[in-house]
């Protein structure tokens, strides 16, 4: 325990420096040097509480905060609607332009960048021992019509700030550390969320649908992924796939997009469970027919089936006993859709979420009777009860979210766990990987849209408890 003795003025980087020189050779030293307590109560494994003068150090870990704001500001300006709204889809011009800003950026802090068959970025800074799974940290930075500019990029150019941090104090990671840009976690072009992440995560099904997708202007994936210099000949999209154990851990950094921080005023989130989303597309068939004409009892009205539908959507996740659960119908297309033509045809598109995959799985099924049922009543077909997707909730991993807290602690940054309701590409690096995710505050939680706000105190607050979560999962 000699190093506790160190005085506590020491730098920082020093410390590192010579706590991470040290953790190549401890892996082959004896269970009884002194020097391993030490590196595990830096690292945090197995759990303690880190030494006082551990804390007084991080506490200056220095994240240049201007800098790393002037960054989020230039990456929005690659965007096809003007600011302070962020438009940004897959494959796009200003999508090639922002890859290129941040593969730029990359290269500058001294990673290596590679890509993959469609796109998702890796910039890797290599440990000590390079051969072990690394650590990753990383999100998205495609954003959906007129959105904001923090959703996803405090993660991207955050990573970066954090892998940073860590070099200027002269830490020096045992596991190689990996900051990932995950490709189309919005599904605004093709209608597939976390496309990067999901094919990552070794989805055969979409590996299949990418054949055949297209986008609203019938352009193929694989056209569009070309266009921007992917997927190119042969195209071997399961080249994407990760194996299991890749990585030792994921981590991303995320903007909440809910209120619950900013209201409580607590500066960090570390998230359990993410909820997971399950998506249902309907069409009901009617008769149609003159709005005056045709009698009340002769109607076959495929509009009212619609919506009698979207009030059961609602009845069945209230009666779930849960406040974890939702359903929303954010799509109902009416056809012909004059006011005095009856509705021969009706479109409804529904998402429901739990952090419960079964008690959501229940909802679905009793949307799906209702659905027929609702048609047998009115005596309109049913002509599709589609689930476009059922994707299982993730839990984060108990390693991860100890790091998180015990980074927080280190940091005497206020923190609470919470389960992130809003999916990220998270949920899919928990198929591949442990995972969990730190949230930070937003402007009255509002994201999605241009007065999305985080302030630079509270996205530095988040990329410090992300270098030193960082730090300790590196060296475990
Ligand atoms: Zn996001």
């Amino acid at each position: 325990m000699r190093l506790l003795r160190l005085s506590p003025s020491l730098p920082l980087g020093f410390l590192l420096l010579f706590l991470s020189s040290v953790s190549a050779v401890l892996a082959r030293a004896e269970e009884e040097d002194p020097t391993i307590r030490t590196m595990e109560e830096f690292s945090g494994y197995p759990l303690r509480e880190s030494p006082s003068w551990v804390a007084d150090s991080l506490s200056s870990l220095s994240v240049e905060s201007e800098n790393l704001q002037k960054q989020i500001d230039e990456l929005a300006s690659f965007s096809d609607t003007p600011a302070p709204s962020v438009t940004r889809v897959l494959y796009t011009d200003k999508d090639v332009m922002a890859r290129r800003y941040v593969k730029n950026s990359m290269g500058l802090a001294g990673l290596s960048v590679r890509e993959d068959a469609v796109g998702n970025i890796f910039g890797r800074w290599d440990g000590l021992e390079p051969e072990l799974p690394a650590v990753a940290t990383g999100s998205h930075m495609d954003a959906i019509p007129y959105s904001g500019k923090y959703d996803g990029v405090v993660g991207v150019l955050g990573a970066m700030e954090a892998i940073k941090v860590l070099r200027r104090s002269g830490f020096k990671p045992k596991r190689s550390l990996e900051i990932i840009v995950f490709t189309s976690e919005e599904p605004t072009r093709f209608g597939i969320s976390c496309l990067g992440s999901r094919l990552m995560a070794g989805s055969k099904a979409l590996l299949k649908e990418l054949e055949t997708t297209v986008d609203s202007q019938n352009t193929s994936f694989l056209d569009a992924a070309k266009y921007a210099g992917y997927a190119q000949d042969p195209v071997d999209l399961t080249s994407v796939f990760l194996k299991k154990g890749a990585y030792a851990g994921f981590v991303e950094l995320h903007i909440e997009q809910g209120p619950i921080l900013e209201e409580e005023g607590v500066s960090i989130g570390i998230v359990t469970a993410i909820a997971a989303p399950a998506s249902i597309k309907v069409d009901f068939e009617g008769s149609g027919g003159h709005a005056g004409a045709v009698l009340m009892p002769y109607r076959n009205d495929a509009g009212l089936a619609a919506a009698e539908l979207a009030l059961a959507v609602e009845k069945h996740v209230l009666q779930s006993g849960s406040i974890d659960t939702v359903g929303t119908v954010g799509i109902l297309q009416l056809h012909p859709g004059a006011i005095n033509s009856i509705p021969s045809k009706s479109h409804l598109e529904i998402d429901t979420r739990d952090i419960d995959e079964e008690r959501r799985n229940v909802v679905m099924e009793k949307i799906h009777q209702s659905a027929i049922r609702i048609a047998r009543d009115r005596g309109v077909k049913l002509a599709e009860f589609k689930i476009v997707n059922q994707d299982p909730p993730a839990l984060s991993d108990e390693s991860v979210i100890r790091a998180m807290e015990s980074a927080s602690k280190d940091l005497k940054l206020s923190h609470k766990l919470m389960i992130s309701r809003a999916y990220h590409d998270s949920l899919f690096m928990a198929r591949v990987s442990p995972m969990g995710m730190i949230f930070i505050p937003c402007y009255k939680g509002y994201s999605h849209k241009p007065e999305e706000h985080s302030s630079i105190q509270d996205i530095t607050n988040g990329v410090k408890v992300l270098a030193l979560t960082l730090a300790k999962l590196s060296l475990k």
